[in-house]
């Protein structure tokens, strides 16, 4: 078997400590930082010296920590962390392409990244072709001698698809463009960049924090990517301003330390509704199926210390169906019935009329989204099969089994 990238030992190789010895480093709670000569300020801003920090929208000890851990989660080089995925992704593709650009993405992303591609980027002129990412001679075809980027979802959201990062790296490299994975879904379980990408971004928001209590997001790349945005002159970080805020990028710096247990409690809790859901025939979306399209790809691709993750969605036909489900779930405490993924606890949505609700019903369609698609984030229940028990009963009390 070949040796897979090893995420968690990465992260507990680094020894970052506070100045007064503090086994946590010390939070860098200031917007500017003074400097003793002049000449290290004027240096500092023309990026010709090290060590120095001038401001904290441009670079801060504290995001500078939780940025090594994630580079170290990634093995790239350097890592930015921003406000929110959002900011993540559109400095990325906003750093990498100008007007009269083109770009090839998933049709199949998370709803905001697709309004943003297919609506926002048309203020400047950048052409985007959407493409089934499973299907290799389409992104093939699709691709133009100005297409900057090839984006794509390791696991897509909401239809849990396993984009082949080595194959889509071949086709982009051929042809001069970047490959942009989004690993929101999957951190420690793919290594995106080892298998290829160039750029890796995530929402923080979700399994990397794990605490639903802050949004927040991360770009993984080169170092000359990563000076390239934070350039005071022209660069999409530093003139556009999506910084995360020191305070939580040291919360979130000691909640990475614990995510290689997390991701293998929800893989496990996750395979173990998988296989529950396929005893009583419910229809069901979970890669950890040996008939899930993807499967074998999926464990070529993985680390396998991480399980295949923690998303799987079950298909009720109709948003009608689905809603009195989700209700009757949150009122039996299965979970909570909200958006957003990677929480301790257990939450469901209708990804149609929610978190892809931004895409077009006759994409939805195209792309084999039901309308009665419930995605769960199985959270970190210690009794799962209470939760399944009482998943159970919902779907009984309703006539749906
Ligand atoms: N990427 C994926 C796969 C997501 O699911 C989401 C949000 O749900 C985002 C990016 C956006 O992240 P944020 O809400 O932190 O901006």
């Amino acid at each position: 078997m070949d040796k897979k990238y090893d995420p968690a030992t990465a992260i507990q190789k680094l020894e970052q400590f506070g100045e007064f010895g503090g086994v946590n480093p010390s939070i860098t709670d200031s917007a500017t930082f003074t400097f003793l000569q002049e000449e290290s300020m004027i240096k500092t801003f023309h990026g010709e010296m090290e060590g120095c920090y001038l401001y904290s929208r441009h670079w801060n000890p504290s995001n500078k920590y939780l940025s090594e851990a994630l580079a170290a989660l990634e093995g790239t080089e350097m890592a930015w962390v921003t406000g929110s995925g959002m900011a993540a992704i559109t400095t990325v593709l906003l750093q990498l392409c100008n007007s009269g650009d083109h770009i090839v993405s998933s049709v199949t992303t998370y709803g905001g990244t697709y309004a943003f591609l297919a609506n926002y980027l048309k203020k400047f002129n950048i052409e985007v072709t959407f493409v089934n990412i499973t299907d290799h001679e389409s992104v093939r075809k699709a691709m133009r001698p100005n297409t900057k980027v090839l984006y794509t979802e390791t696991m897509t959201n909401p239809m849990l698809q396993i984009s082949d990062i080595p194959v889509l790296a071949e086709i982009a490299h051929a042809n001069g463009t970047q490959l942009v994975v989004d690993n929101t879904f999957t951190p420690m379980i793919f290594a995106p960049y080892q298998l290829g990408a160039d750029i890796v971004v995530y929402s923080m928001t979700k399994f990397i924090n794990g605490k639903n209590d802050a949004v927040a997001g991360a770009i993984c790349a080169s170092k000359e990517f990563v000076d390239a945005i934070s350039n005071v002159n022209d660069g999409t970080a530093m003139l556009l301003g999506p910084v995360l805020d020191p305070l939580r990028s040291s919360n979130i710096l000691k909640n990475l330390a614990t995510l290689h247990i997390r991701m293998q409690k929800h893989s496990e809790n996750a395979a173990y509704l998988a296989k529950k859901f396929k005893s009583i025939g419910l229809k069901h979306v979970y890669p950890g199926d040996p008939e899930f399209p993807q499967h074998e790809l999926m464990k070529r691709m993985m680390n396998p210390d991480f399980g295949f993750g923690g998303m799987i969605a079950i298909d009720l036909e109709t948003a009608e169906q689905a809603a009195p489900f989700m209700e009757r779930m949150q009122d039996k405490g299965v979970g909570y019935h909200a958006v957003s993924l990677g929480y301790f606890k257990t939450l469901f949505s209708n990804s149609g009329k929610s978190t892809s609700s931004e895409v077009p019903d006759e994409i939805q369609q195209e792309m084999g989204l039901s309308p009665g698609l419930v995605r769960f984030s199985v959270g970190l229940d210690h009794n799962i099969e209470r939760s399944y028990q009482l998943i159970e009963e919902t779907l009984r009390e309703l006539n749906y089994i």
